[in-house]
């Protein structure tokens, strides 16, 4: 990636202001409503159906205005981003981003803080760029996906996957370190001494044969001698992975093909779930980079989940209801 403090987002009309990163407004805000409780959102919005870590299912603000029949699943809430409803109708848009903008000013502004004037001005100004940047990612959004469209069979044709899914894995694996500890199983293999078996080298991962152990690894590395898939035992974030539950398979790829081309990010691989979505592995991108695509991805429908230092995500190769989950690209240069 190069000149990193430059980034023209052509599509967006927008260039990365490095001033936002240095001054530290916008972490200091996206970082203070993370932890914002789970009650206080409630609070504004209503029921909320959590899922794990900070996504939740709620009734869209603008419900109403939808021209199909509203499923339960249609809106999503992010608090590991910027604080984001995302609805997968368009005809709510408005409701939406009005929503959203009261969501992040009733949490800035929350009894609980005690914050100096100097400070609120600071967050104030944060929750502005916060929000042109996502006004003109959000509209950019249907362009990129015409523009940029990347279906899984042009992903397929580019790449240098095999077609047995049952080496997917190792492909996958190399992607990472030499000696890196890495995390394969079943979501909850963690926590307990006898799961101490789930994190090995990467080198004997490489050297087992057969199928994954579990359907699941995670894209950060892990300390020596660790048991527990947890924050602290977390060593490198290797990865970062994008996803959506909102696009679909053949939209989605647009997405990745547009970090690829016009943010310089390093897509490695794309996984196929098996399921409703595609998981698109990026390396790691630097901390100005990383800043603008917590309020980027959820603009741009996409699951900031995977911010979270040891967040899962589907490996290739295992079976998922009978289905391999399996590459659709990867990277020739690391192949
Ligand atoms: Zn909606």
């Amino acid at each position: 990636m190069t000149n990193q403090k430059n980034i023209d987002y052509e599509l967006l009309n927008h260039t990365a202001n490095p001033d936002i990163v240095e001054k530290g407004t916008m972490s200091d805000f996206l970082d203070s409503t993370r932890n914002e409780s789970k009650q206080k959102v409630e609070a504004i919005l209503g029921q909320i159906d959590w899922c794990e870590g900070g996504k939740g299912f709620i009734r869209c603000p603008g419900a109403d205005e939808h021209t199909s029949a509203t499923k339960s699943k249609d809106t999503v809430i992010y608090l590991d981003g910027a604080p984001t409803i995302s609805c997968f109708h368009q005809s709510c848009a408005k409701k939406v981003q009005e929503a959203n903008r009261s969501l992040r000013r009733a949490l800035v502004t929350g009894e609980n803080l005690d914050l100096s004037k100097a400070d609120m001005k600071r967050r104030n100004i944060a929750i502005q760029n916060l929000e042109r940047l996502e006004l003109k990612t959000r509209c950019a959004l249907p362009r990129m996906l015409r523009d940029y469209r990347w279906p899984v069979e042009a992903m397929l044709k580019e790449s240098c996957v095999e077609t047995d899914p049952a080496n997917h894995a190792h492909l996958l694996l190399e992607c990472f370190s030499e000696g890196d500890i890495i995390w394969v199983g079943e979501r909850y293999d963690s926590g307990q001494e006898r799961h101490r078996r789930h994190f090995q080298s990467r080198e004997d991962w490489l050297a087992r044969s057969g199928l994954p152990i579990g359907p699941l690894t995670c894209p950060s590395t892990f300390k020596e001698g660790s048991y527990s898939r947890s924050n602290e035992n977390v060593l490198e974030q290797r990865f970062l992975v994008v996803e959506s539950d909102l696009l679909q398979k053949n939209e989605v790829g647009a997405v990745f093909r547009w970090l690829r081309e016009k943010v310089g990010m390093h897509l490695v691989a794309v996984v196929d779930t098996a399921g409703k979505s595609l998981h698109g592995w990026f390396r790691y991108p630097p901390k100005d980079v990383l800043e603008e695509l917590r309020i980027m991805l959820p603009a741009l429908k996409c699951d900031p989940g995977m911010f979270k230092k040891a967040q899962p995500a589907r490996i290739p190769g295992a079976l998922r209801n009978g289905e391999h989950q399996r590459l659709v690209f990867l990277d020739k240069e690391v192949a």
